[in-house]
């Protein structure tokens, strides 16, 4: 699978003030008497790390207000100093991924390996007619894709992570990508949950979440669907100078509770936000981008590129609003639009 990770490099500490916290990240480390302090730091002081000292990241995690952090070590392998800000070492750690949601998701053998997700997964014959045989596959078993029918609706599977036996064909739509054993648990199956992805109203089911971090350290959630085109297109920008960040991508419908309830109370610094079920954000394949304007050189470069890549603009006056959605693309870019129809510039 495409994905980068911060975990093993070494990189260096940028922040004059980048504190070192215990593994709640919440807690200080402070010098103590027996510690060989630079000149200056007093005992019960915060323990800063060095600027411009290398620091190998050991682990990345993310706390409550999803903001990342790193746990640094001297040297690969070495002594863990503690875990200290994403954003106070060199890049942030922009765009890195920090895992994958729900957590022990097994990837592996990209493609073949899905997991049954849909709680009436009917087992059925194969072509001409797909017709059911009157078996059903339980939620959560994990399963091998040995064949797909020609318009790919359907696919024959096999049971279990390898040698498995046949089992006969069910519609893709009834299965999740990858192995975990979280798939059969009641958060994933939870539409209103923190898995759940909407479209308009509609209940799509629970996407794979990956995790990215963005300006600030923040971070992301984009469906691991859009994670691979996602990367393509952040990769050409960066190619082309142009440092795109997300800056929000998928909603769950607690989270898109949380601004809307901010929006319908005017609270400071809640923008106007869609009723949860109804954001453009909570299908998978919106990302708000780092864009600042329609005059600016990250547009600019979107307006020419982003539709190579599958990503088209689809909200009006919105020029940081982005949509994956390849099958509309090319017919844009041929046209030379990188927005749907209607939707101006
Ligand atoms: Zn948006």
């Amino acid at each position: 699978m495409n994905t980068r990770s911060a975990v093993g490099r070494t990189l260096r500490v940028t922040d004059p003030d980048a504190r070192l916290r215990l593994d709640d990240l919440r807690t200080l480390v402070l010098w103590s008497a027996t510690d060989a302090r630079p000149p200056g730091s007093a005992v019960g002081a915060p323990r800063l790390l060095p600027v411009g000292a290398p620091v190998t990241v050991a682990a990345i995690a993310v706390d409550s207000r999803r903001r990342a952090f790193a746990q640094v070590s001297t040297a690969p392998g070495g002594p863990v100093l503690g875990w200290t800000a994403a954003s106070n070492l060199e890049g942030g750690l922009l765009g890195e991924t920090v895992g994958l949601a729900p957590a022990g998701f097994v990837v592996e053998p990209d493609g073949v390996a899905f997991t049954v997700t849909d709680n009436h997964a009917l087992v059925r014959g194969g072509a001409p007619g797909f017709a059911p045989t009157g078996a059903l596959l339980a939620v959560g078993t994990q399963v091998r894709v040995t064949a797909r029918s020609p318009a790919g609706a359907y696919v024959r599977v096999a049971a279990g992570q390898s040698g498995g036996a046949d089992v006969g064909w069910t519609a893709l739509s009834n299965l999740s990508p990858g192995w975990c054993p979280a798939f059969a648990g009641p958060e994933w199956q939870d539409p209103p949950g923190p898995f759940g992805a909407w479209d308009h109203g509609k209940y799509l089911g629970p996407p794979v979440l990956v995790r990215l971090v963005g300006v600030d350290g923040e971070v992301e959630s984009i469906t691991l669907d859009t994670l691979g085109p996602w990367l393509a297109l952040s990769s050409a920008a960066a190619a082309a100078g142009i440092a795109l960040d997300i800056q929000s991508g998928f909603r769950s419908w607690p989270e898109q509770a949380v601004l809307y309830a901010g929006f319908v109370e005017s609270r400071p610094g809640f923008n106007r936000a869609a009723k949860p079920g109804s954001s453009n954000h909570q299908h998978g394949q919106a990302l708000d981008l780092n864009t600042g304007g329609f005059d600016t050189p990250a547009y600019r470069w979107l307006a020419a590129n982003a539709t190579a890549h599958g990503f088209v603009r689809t909200v009006p006056g919105e020029h940081w609003h982005w949509e994956y959605r390849p099958d509309e693309a090319p017919a844009l870019r041929a046209a030379g639009r990188c927005a749907r129809e209607g939707v101006a510039p």
